[in-house]
């Protein structure tokens, strides 16, 4: 039986802080959208018509609208799974068939992962197939959408047994000093996955070949040896057979690292447009953003491992629960279902720590080619193509934003380059 007591009114409480943050944040976002909406920002006056701005207002309201309702509707099925007993139920009847407790727990949360996925599948059906759609974006088919999906279900299967067999497996052996090794042992997986995301999963699903343009890849060979990289790290991926958005990104570790620009990317901006795209991201490169974000969410995650060990030992989480036994995975699950408000409050922290990161990156630009005129065109070229909010909240920008607003940062890259002597 679910107990009634502090520990779940706390819950409680801080579950419901976090659901109304959440929704008077995308509230304000939108009202502050209705009241600024109509104005085209000063910076964008000759990209960006009337027309334009009514199709990113939409877009913008339409998509928020549709997360706000998929996290309502995740909410309210965690909350009916947590208070309706229904783990309780599940855990029995898992441990009346004796399994070795590695066992037990992979089964545990191998289910739970399938019934989550299985109730994501209309949500994204709906944002493939209807909102991106209607919005000119979607160009993937019924048939792709369900590779992509039995692929990325298959090296999720994958990446769950590699993590937590072994997790569950230093539960049992080391029950005082798991969470310690754990720890290590995650971080050390997690720079693993860094390093193998674009050697070998990104490659299931998208091509990356170097720059096909001859011309342009002759500027990009120039640029690399400018900056001291080898231009064997930049490609071209074909992003295009699933959405029109288009972008550029850093990614991997060591020999993977690379820059990935979309094939959208190349194919609608000019070659010093796209010259200034990559200086950024060579910026990141070269600034050590990935390892520098890595560290951050490490220490983080120390703090996090040992607070999830000191609840899984605490048998009063168990009891408020309906679990008349305290075992490993469920313990688990409550702590992670019990820090989960606690984290969403930390997001403004690292959105801001990519915020900056955001900016470093953009002066690099300066140094490195000697102006952010073209990285300023790039920008509202991009904010067109993938119809981006110019208009958003400042409490939403400074919870959310992983990048400065772009009428702020097409405004900062103006007057850098206005500023600045060659
Ligand atoms: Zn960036």
């Amino acid at each position: 039986m679910i107990q009634f007591n502090a520990l779940l009114a706390g819950f409680l409480a801080l579950f419901a802080a976090a659901a109304f943050t959440r929704y008077g944040l995308t509230r304000a976002n939108i009202g502050h959208l209705r009241r600024h909406g109509h104005l085209v920002p000063q910076a964008f006056r000759d990209e960006i018509d009337g027309e334009t701005l009514a199709r990113m207002r939409d877009y913008t309201v339409e998509s928020s609208r549709f997360q706000s309702l998929e996290t309502l509707v995740d909410d309210a099925i965690l909350l009916a799974v947590l208070l309706g007993g229904v783990l309780p139920w599940f855990s029995g009847r898992i441990e009346s068939w004796h399994l070795h407790p590695v066992w037990a727990g992979m089964l545990f949360i191998g289910i739970l992962y399938l019934v989550s996925m299985l109730l994501e599948i209309p949500f994204s059906l709906y944002s493939t197939f209807v909102i991106e759609k209607r919005y000119g974006f979607s160009t993937t088919t019924l048939q792709l959408w369900l590779i992509d999906l039995v692929k990325s279900f298959a090296v999720s299967v994958i990446l769950m047994a590699l993590l937590f067999i072994p997790f569950f497996a230093l539960i049992h052996f080391l029950p005082q000093t798991w969470w310690f090794v754990a720890w290590v042992f995650v971080a050390f997986i997690q720079l693993l996955m860094i390093w193998l995301y674009p050697l070998v999963i990104a490659p299931l699903f998208n091509k990356f070949i170097p720059v096909q343009d001859e011309a342009l890849r002759e500027r990009i060979l120039a640029m690399a040896r400018k900056a001291g990289l080898l231009a064997e790290g930049i490609f071209e991926v074909d992003a295009g057979k699933r959405s029109r958005h288009s972008n550029a990104y850093f990614t991997g570790l060591g020999k993977s690292k690379r820059i990935v620009l979309f094939d959208t990317l190349l194919a609608t901006h000019s070659h010093d447009e796209i010259i200034a795209v990559l200086a950024h991201e060579i910026g990141h490169w070269k600034l050590h953003h990935v390892m520098k974000q890595l560290a951050a969410m490490e220490a983080v995650a120390f703090a996090g491992f040992y607070v999830v060990y000191r609840l899984m030992g605490w048998p009063q989480l168990y009891e408020t629960f309906g679990f008349t036994e305290l075992l490993p995975y469920t313990g688990l699950l409550l702590a992670a279902v019990l820090l989960k408000p606690l984290v969403f409050f930390l997001t403004p922290l690292g959105a801001a720590l990519s915020r900056r990161y955001e900016k470093e990156a953009d002066n690099y630009v300066l140094g490195l080619i000697g102006s952010t005129r073209f990285l300023a065109q790039a920008l509202k070229r991009l904010a067109k193509e993938n119809l981006a909010n110019l208009h958003p909240h400042p409490a939403y920008v400074a919870f959310y934003y992983s990048h400065p607003p772009l009428a702020e940062r097409v405004e900062r890259l103006q007057k850098m380059d206005s500023t600045h002597q060659p």
